[in-house]
Order: C-alpha cells, then structure tokens, then sequence
C-alpha cells in the first residue's frame, strides 16, 4: 500500500516535501523536527534529492530520521524526490525507492518534448513504489509548454488507477486550478508539498 494512504486525513496538513542540508536545504532533520512540533505540524516527509550516482551518504540521511523519531511525537517519513528520465526510469538508485516510505517523482531536466514527458510520466507511474508527482506542470511552465484538457485527464485517470497522488506545491504555485478540478473528478488525491528548504518555509496551513 501507497504510504500516502496510511495518513490521507494528513495529506493537507503535514508537510510533504522537505530538503534538508543533504542536499540544498539549509536545515538539519532536528532542526524541521523542532519547528513542526513548535508550530503544530503534524507529519512531514524528507523528500531528499536522489540521482543514481549519489554524492552524498544516504544512510546517514535515514539514520538521522530514526534518530529524530525517538526525540520528537511526530509523524516523520523518509523520501526521496528522484528525476524522472526519458522513457519513464527513475534517477535514483532501486534499493532507496524500496528503503524509503514515501518516493515522489518530477521533471527537472528533461527533453522538450510533450509527447516524451506525457509517456515518461505514465510509465514511471507503474514503479509500485511511486507515491506523488511533484511539482506537476512545474517544468511545462518554464518553457511556456501547456498540455490539453484531454492529455492532463489520461495523466490524471492513470494516477487514479495507480493509487498516485498530485502535488499541491506553493515554492512553484502548481498546479493550476483546472487540474485540481479535474483531480478532484477523477478522484485523484491532492497533497501538501512545499519543496521546503529553510524551517522558515514550515508552516501550518
Ligand atoms: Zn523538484
Ligand atoms: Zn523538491
């Protein structure tokens, strides 16, 4: 089962993608711990950046967070934020999509090509390990590309299928309405994620 599904009641009040200073973060995993419990927060996700060739000790990363859950009364999950490739392959190496509990998948370098990014999506969809899309229309936005009602709903009916939910994001202001009505539609679930680098980003809704 989706971990998403185990907390659904949570899915608009914890916060769902964090970064931490392994990666571009600029907060350890305490210090996001202390400034949820301080603000009420009651679950969030360290939705690290992976790549397969990693540069960075990600034991250390899910030893952290095994720490942090005897210190705070928190729900605290592990992630990862992988890269999806062309063809629908994941940046990220097979054994931290299967360690971690909540595995989001985004563009971030990526061909400019609609078709390629419609497929690459779909497919990378079937990793059971897949939880959210984040960011979704993010990278579409920044080369001015938009896809059609008709693409955005075999998308949308796909995730419905493989029990994916879609990222509300606030740092890149996405999706745009019209997804959230036709999610809503196909009974795609939403979720809070603010791609939170600083404690200052944390807050309640
Ligand atoms: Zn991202
Ligand atoms: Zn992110």
């Amino acid at each position: 089962m989706k971990t998403w599904k185990r907390y659904r009641e949570l899915l608009g009040v914890g916060e769902w993608h964090i970064h931490t200073r392994y990666t571009d973060g600029h907060n350890t995993i305490e210090e996001y711990c202390q400034k949820a419990t301080d603000l009420g927060v009651p679950l969030i996700a360290f939705t690290e950046h992976v790549r397969r060739d990693l540069d960075y000790d990600f034991n250390a990363f899910l030893a952290d967070i095994e720490e942090a859950r005897d210190t705070f009364d928190l729900i605290i999950l592990s992630g990862c934020e992988a890269g999806i490739l062309p063809g629908g392959g994941l940046n990220v190496p097979e054994w931290i999509l299967r360690e971690v509990d909540y595995p989001i998948v985004s563009f971030h370098a990526f061909p400019c090509d609609i078709k390629l990014y419609i497929h690459s999506l779909i497919a990378c969809f079937r990793s059971a390990h897949v939880n959210t899309w984040a960011h979704p229309g993010a990278f579409l936005n920044r080369f001015n590309l938009a896809l059609m009602e008709s693409e955005i709903v075999a998308i949308l009916k796909e995730m419905a299928k493989r029990d994916i939910a879609l990222e509300s994001n606030r740092k890149y202001a996405v999706p745009e309405d019209l997804w959230i009505e036709l999610a809503a539609r196909y009974c795609v679930p939403i979720v809070r994620g603010s791609d939170v680098h600083t404690v200052e980003d944390l807050s309640t809704v």
